[in-house]
Formats: C-alpha cells, sequence, structure tokens
C-alpha cells in the first residue's frame, strides 16, 4: 500500500494540482488530508470539492472548524479576514460538512490529527521536545500523522521515553519503533522553501519519503490579490513563511 498524506492546503489550488499530478506520478493508492483545506487561499472551494472527491479520510483543521463561527476570534487579523472572505464562498450545508470532519481518524497502523494527538479539539502545535514527548504518549498506533504548523517534521520513538529527530526526506519505517511525522504543508509552507510539500508512505517497501513540489506560485499569488485577500498572504508564499 502506498499512502499519500496531506494537509494544510488553505485553498491554494495551483500547489494543490501540482501535489496531485505528483501523486499520481508516484502511483500513490489512497490518499489521507489532515485538515485545514481552506483558509488564507482563493480557491478554498476546488480544494474542498477535490478533497470530497479525492481522500478518504480527512480530518478537522481549526480552519475548517472556524467557517461555523468558532475559533475565529482566536486568529491573527489576517487569518480572520481570510476566515470571513472563505465564508462567503461556501453555503450553510457546505460549512457545516466542512467543519464537521472528525477531529481524529484512527486505523490499525496510524492516526491522523491536525494539530496533536493530545487534545485534539485544543488545536496545539507540536514542536518542542515536550511537545513531541506528550504526543507519543497520547496515541498507542505505530504512526501518528500531524500538520498545522506548515514545517515537516520527523520524530522516531526507539523505546518509550528515548526519541530522536530525524531529517524529513525518506526515512526507512522500522517495525519495532514508533514515528511522529509532521508532513508539511502543501498550500502555505512555512519553513522558508516555498515548495509544496506532502508525504508518501510506502508500507510494502517499509519507508516514508517527504516529497517537495514546484507550482505556479505566482498564479495563486494573484488570485489572492485579486480576491481582495490581505495582500500579505499572497506575498508569504513566495518566501514559503
Ligand atoms: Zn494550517
Amino acid at each position: 500500500m502506498r499512502a499519500a498524506v496531506i494537509s494544510d492546503i488553505h485553498g491554494n489550488w495551483e500547489a494543490l494540482e501540482a501535489v496531485w499530478a505528483d501523486i499520481q506520478a508516484v502511483q500513490a493508492d489512497v490518499v489521507y488530508c489532515l485538515g485545514d483545506i481552506v483558509g488564507y487561499g482563493a480557491d478554498p472551494r476546488l480544494c474542498w470539492q477535490w478533497v470530497t472527491q479525492h481522500c478518504l479520510h480527512s480530518v478537522r483543521g481549526n480552519h475548517d472548524e472556524a467557517l461555523s463561527g468558532n475559533l475565529a476570534a482566536g486568529m491573527n487579523a489576517y487569518a480572520a479576514a481570510a476566515i470571513r472572505w472563505t465564508t462567503e464562498q461556501f453555503t450553510a450545508a457546505e460549512i457545516l460538512a466542512l467543519s464537521s470532519y472528525p477531529l481524529v481518524y484512527s486505523g490499525a497502523d496510524a492516526r491522523l490529527v491536525h494539530g496533536s494527538p493530545q487534545e485534539p479539539k485544543a488545536f496545539h502545535y507540536t514542536r518542542s521536545r515536550l511537545d513531541i514527548e506528550s504526543a507519543f504518549q497520547a496515541f498507542p498506533e505505530p504512526l501518528c500523522l500531524i500538520g498545522h504548523t506548515h514545517i515537516p517534521m520527523v520524530a522516531e520513538e526507539i523505546v518509550p521515553g528515548t526519541m530522536r529527530m530525524l531529517a524529513p526526506l525518506t526515512i526507512p519505517i522500522d517495525p519495532e519503533h514508533r514515528y511522529l511525522v509532521n508532513v508539511g504543508s502543501v498550500g502555505q509552507p512555512r519553513d522558508g522553501n516555498p515548495c509544496a510539500r506532502w508525504v508518501l508512505i510506502d508500507s510494502e517497501r517499509a519507508r516514508l519519503t517527504f516529497r517537495m513540489v514546484d507550482y505556479d506560485i505566482s498564479k495563486a499569488q494573484q488570485k489572492i490579490k485579486n480576491a481582495g485577500l490581505p495582500e500579505i498572504l499572497a506575498d508569504r508564499l513566495g518566501q514559503g513563511i
């Protein structure tokens, strides 16, 4: 089984289109989405329609939930402005559907959650060593896949209480170990590299691979400006911040 895992599309159709082409090129069997389908970008509707057609499971991100009126109050001014604009692009029934994805999906081998496996409804950022250690205690599966920070990351638990950070490249999966993986962001990367990101999990070859995809950034930027969304949301795509 070859599973593609994507997160934080954030209404960026050009990035999603490029990632989809890459997913098809490597012949993934299934696609999972870790939430934040909308918010920031100018094509929330197209991106959501794509997710409904192509993703076997998707979980709820904080921006998806914010469409229903929850959480937007805690966001910065640009994010909140984007949520207001995004809400206008959907019908009430669609907003209900978008904001009602489950917070967690757990299969036999992996758990999917937007921010952190501990208190998923709080949308914690999993960044520090302490965050990562707490996360490992909050899921029983061999693998937990997260997004939310928009920064690719992989931590390997060798035995409970002992873990190490690995470079987000190609990682051999040791069946005796457990993994916490942040797949990065399709539509708004924040690690200084503007390429769209996703992760391929190949269970037969026992490895996971962080993929990096070029896309038409200037087209996505122009659409954000044309929509009247805050210009900073266009500018940051070019810098990957
Ligand atoms: Zn996000």
